[in-house]
């Protein structure tokens, strides 16, 4: 029999139908949620289905074992027994996320053991009308409770916000009906955390919390180092149990059966802030804070806040002095009202609070350690007023965002979305920015020791800069901005308010030689944040991305505006970006697989921290993609209209791409599938031929050809006996719809300068000696450049165009302006050809894939523009290393059409080359020799091949690879190496059910 329980449509607004307030107290109800007793009589379920919305969870068979709740409004339970868990993702980039972290863009897992908390009147009704039948099994109750002590002391409990959600379920608080969290014990995929959580904006959220990988020693010593930080007031509450990366592998609205979607809004919002700060010497404040808040739901019973969880909140209390009930946890907490206030009506808090917020770098030097969560805030967007006095020790200067009204007081009499401050001993010097705005900059005492002296500079830099927006972006929103040197690693934009590390002020010559990014770049990007992020808002981390790749596109715009092209930064915000994103991940992915744009702070995962490569600069380079399709100066005038248009605003990413299309009037569909929804780094092999047409007019010819990105899927076969792969190719987007805007640099045909030619090598140090010099403005570039743009559409085209002078060399993208990697064939023969054979194999044409395999280990690896100036001898490592890469290649195609001995071939030859050529590609060599022995069924060959690589730091990154060991494990009858490496080839997506059917 299936029951199916729908739990999880109740919206806000039935809350008229629900009873009174009860009478317990919200410390009443929490001692009793404490006090969880475990009951031992356990009640049998059968065919109970919970309906996700999304997807089911199904009780096939067992006990559910109580272990408590409140009253009739919640229950906790464990259950043991038999079950399943299937669910669709919402879209594609939900369930590329699902696939990464599972394998599956499904899931269907089935389940032997669930601890759960939910608030659903119908679950919870459904299962305490239930009762025991009396009958008793002592192992399920023995592994029953295992998992309630487990779920009760863990941490995932808190990370779902159990108590929370409870705690106003049994206060009548409609926001949090229809929760329901749990921990589910999946076959494969072990313990995961399923949770509808109706409070948050997405509610529907599925992941795994993966611990830190420590040694018993790195455990001992960071017991040590936490207990140290804990006696000084830091990291409060936090266990080195919890220390460990939250994998989101799916985050959606829910969907209800109209297909509408939803989730939960705050309740309230700031108006105004009144705050006193005393600080002490140590670093402690200990704050009063006032809070005018708008009521916007009249529903909620409480307000949530977000504050440091290093910060201790100590008592609350409303306008008429009367002390109201507060919950903290992490960094969170709750003040809970009487009664819900109204919509649209205001309410004022007092809040007292304190703890330590400044870190004490070296005497009089401090950083704020959380510059925004240091008072209590409720959203990403909220816009209020502030009035905040500060108590600094004697002798101690304070800076803080808004209008100095005194030495300690400042005030945001315009609305704005965060407020902060810094504390230290500083030279401060004022200066205007044309009549409008005055700036205070602040050097801190680290600042002041550094010994180059760029203050100049940074001076010159910031009023420059900020005169360039306010003509291009918009009007800068305020009369003064403030700017101080901090001893930190970032730097950080608020409104009217900008701190710099303090290292800022050192020599031109440490950022050229460590490749840190110029300081120029830096500045020209927090500042560009006054209007993207402060003027326009984002409100959702989906969105993150557009504040940051739009603070770096303005940045390059004034790069480009006002910097003559060999005076400009040579490491600047998006330098080496093409390597960050094309790195690999332990499980062989590139970094830019791992996700597209919109995921924001998800793309910190167990996988990668990815966050910063992609949102920073991946965002920044496909903003400049675009920015080329329409040309610099007008995607200014697009983006000047937008602030416009959005001031004081949230932009969502889909209302930003609207708007462009709106004032271009193209269609962006492309852009917004390919770059920001999507994920790849398009690749195009391209040839030119130059010809003189007229006297003096020269024509260019250039041939391009995209690669097609795909993802290769594996599967797991066995045929009489004998075990094989099937691998398909799946194209992850249709290249025949792509525009690519390109940008073109030409160089001009010059006549012979011997005197240029004849110095040609440098040393690294005459390198960073010249570089410094650029910067400073002493040295220029001696090549003469020309430079246009070419528009290539779909997966193959010809481009031409004409010139008015003689051309000696084209490139296509030379600095690496737009998202995509572009390849002279002419150039670079070799790695052109394998790729092409690559793309022929991919297309099942196995035979012309093995002729350019083999044309491409002929060809040759680097053909230079100027013969002179090439050393074919330097490049050789590189050369053979290539050509080795190339037959590895031809031998695993060999292996995909079946024909080992040819492959064997292959093989033979690679390692025939000395080591050092083949030494990269061990791994691949070793995978597919062990492909060969599992088609001749020598599988203890395999296992002893491969089985140091399933961990430590060879662990294999083929996912083949894992399968193939795992069959091999499974023939000579080794379980623990099969579990290992089965998991592994079934987490990363290899079809291995073949082998596992013939298990079961
Ligand atoms: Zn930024």
């Amino acid at each position: 029999m299936r029951r199916v329980v729908r739990i999880f449509f109740c919206l806000p607004l039935l809350a008229a139908a629900l009873p009174d307030t009860p009478a317990a107290t919200p410390q009443e109800v929490l001692t009793k949620i404490r006090a969880n007793d475990f009951q031992a009589e356990g009640i049998p379920v059968k065919g109970l289905v919970l309906d996700l919305g999304m997807g089911e969870l199904e009780l096939t068979d067992g006990r559910l074992y109580v272990l408590g709740g409140y009253e009739q409004t919640s229950i906790e339970a464990v259950f043991i027994g038999h079950g399943a868990l299937r669910f669709t993702p919402p879209d594609d980039v939900e369930a590329g996320q699902l696939e990464l972290f599972t394998g599956a863009r499904e899931l269907d897992e089935s389940i032997t053991e669930i601890s759960f908390a939910t608030t659903s009147d119908f679950v919870v009704a459904a299962i305490r009308s239930r009762e025991s039948d009396g009958s008793v099994d002592l192992e399920q109750e023995q592994r029953a409770r295992e998992r309630a002590a487990k779920w009760i002391a863990g941490y995932e409990r808190e990370l779902l916000g159990v108590e929370v959600a409870l705690l106003h379920d049994a206060i009548a608080d409609p926001v949090y009906d229809g929760f329901f969290a749990a921990t589910v014990r999946g076959e494969d995929l072990e313990d995961f955390l399923l949770s509808v959580d109706p409070s948050a904006a997405e509610p529907v959220t599925l992941g795994q919390f993966v611990r830190l990988e420590m040694t018993e020693k790195e455990e001992r010593r960071g017991r040590k180092a936490l207990h140290k930080a804990q006696k000084k007031g830091r990291f409060i509450g936090v266990e080195l149990e919890e220390l460990g990366t939250f994998d989101t592998w799916v985050s959606s609205h829910l969907v209800d059966t109209d297909g509408v979607t939803f989730g939960g809004t705050p309740g309230f919002t700031p108006r105004h802030y009144e705050m006193a700060v005393d600080i002490t010497r140590e670093g402690r404040i200990d704050v009063t804070c006032k809070i005018n808040l708008e009521s916007l739901s009249g529903l909620h019973k409480s307000i949530a806040f977000e504050l440091d969880s290093d910060l201790v909140v100590k008592a609350v209390v409303d306008a008429s002095g009367n002390a109201l009930f507060h919950y903290q946890v992490g960094d969170e907490f709750w003040v809970f009202l009487e009664q819900p206030v109204p919509a649209d009506q205001p309410y004022e808090i007092e809040i007292r609070y304190a703890g330590l917020a400044l870190t004490k770098v070296i005497a009089k030097a401090y950083t704020l350690r959380n510059p925004t969560g240091w008072y209590p805030r409720i959203g990403l967007s909220d816009l209020a007023t502030y009035d905040v006095s500060f108590m600094p020790p004697p002798n101690y200067d304070l800076v803080a965002s808004g209008k100095a009204v005194s030495k300690s007081r400042f005030r945001f009499d315009q609305p704005v979305g965060y407020f902060s401050f810094e504390m230290g001993d500083y030279d401060i010097e004022y200066f205007n920015v044309g009549d409008a705005v005055r700036v205070t900059i602040a050097w801190d005492k680290v600042a002041k020791k550094s010994g180059d002296d760029l203050e100049g500079l940074i001076k010159s830099v910031l009023g420059d800069v900020l005169s360039y927006y306010d003509k291009t972006l918009g009007d800068y929103p305020f009369d003064f901005l403030t700017v101080v040197t901090v001893p930190r690693d970032y730097a950080q934009s608020l409104p009217g308010f900008i701190t710099l590390p303090s290292s800022i002020t050192s020599g031109l010559n440490i950022f050229q030689q460590f490749y840190v990014t110029d300081p120029r770049m830096i500045i020209a990007h927090e500042l560009a944040h006054q209007w993207w992020g402060h003027i326009v808002m984002f409100d959702s981390y989906r969105d993150q991305w557009i504040s940051e790749a739009m603070a770096s596109y303005s940045a390059s715009a004034w790069v480009h505006a006002s910097i003559a092209p060999e005076y400009r930064p040579t490491v600047d915000l998006t330098s080496g970006w093409w390597v960050s994103l094309n790195a690999r991940t332990a499980s062989q992915r590139t970094v830019d697989s791992l996700g597209p744009l919109v995921l924001g702070a998800r793309l910190d995962s167990s996988h990668y921290a990815a966050y910063l490569p992609i949102v920073y600069k991946k965002g920044a380079v496909v903003l400049n993609t675009l920015a080329e399709a329409f040309g610099e100066e007008n995607f200014l005038k697009v983006l000047n209209k937008i602030i416009e248009h959005s001031r004081g605003k949230v932009v969502s990413t889909d209302a930003l791409l609207q708007m462009v299309e709106r004032v271009t009037g193209q269609d962006l569909a492309w852009f917004r599938d390919r770059y920001i929804y999507g994920t790849g780094i398009p690749k195009v092999y391209y040839s030119y031929t130059l010809s003189e047409v007229d006297a003096g007019k020269w024509n260019v010819r250039v041939d391009l050809e995209q690669e097609a990105p795909f993802i290769r899927r594996y599967k797991l076969v066995r045929v009489d006996s004998v075990w094989d792969f099937e691998i398909s190719t799946e194209s992850m987007f249709d290249t025949d719809e792509t525009i690519l805007a390109i940008p073109v640099q030409i160089r001009v045909k010059e006549k012979e300068d011997k005197e240029a030619k004849q110095k040609k090598h440098k040393s690294a140090s005459e390198v960073i000696t010249e570089l410094a010099r650029v910067m400073a403005g002493e040295a220029t570039s001696d090549e003469k450049l020309a430079e246009g743009m070419i528009v290539f559409r779909g997966t193959a085209d010809t481009v031409d165009f004409d010139l008015p002078f003689e051309p000696a060399a084209v490139w296509l993208d030379r600095r690496s302006d737009v998202y995509g990697r572009f390849y002279d064939a002419s150039r670079w023969p070799r790695y052109t050809l394998t790729r092409k054979a690559f793309a022929a194999e991919n297309a099942g044409d196995y035979d012309k894939a093995a002729r350019l395999y083999e044309k491409a280990i002929e060809a040759e690896y680097y053909v230079p523009i100027d013969p002179d100036d090439y050393d074919a001898d330097d490049d050789k490592d590189d050369s053979e290393s290539a050509a080795v890469a190339a037959r590895v290649l031809l031998a695993e195609m060999y292996l995909r059409s079946g024909d080992h001995d040819l492959a064997a071939i292959q093989l033979d030859k690679v390692e025939a080359k000395p080591k050092k050529y083949r030494r990269v590609y061990r791994e691949e060599i070793e995978v597919a020799r062990s492909r060969i022995d599992l088609g001749s069924g020598d599988y203890s060959a395999i296992v002893e091949r491969l089985r140091k690589r399933l961990r430590g730091r060879d662990r294999m990154r083929s996912i083949e690879g894992y399968a193939v060991l795992a069959v091999a494990a499974h023939e000579i009858g080794d379980d623990e190496i099969y579990k290992k490496a089965a998991k592994m080839a079934e987490k990363n997506g290899v079809d291995i059910d073949a082998l596992q059917e013939l298990r079961d």
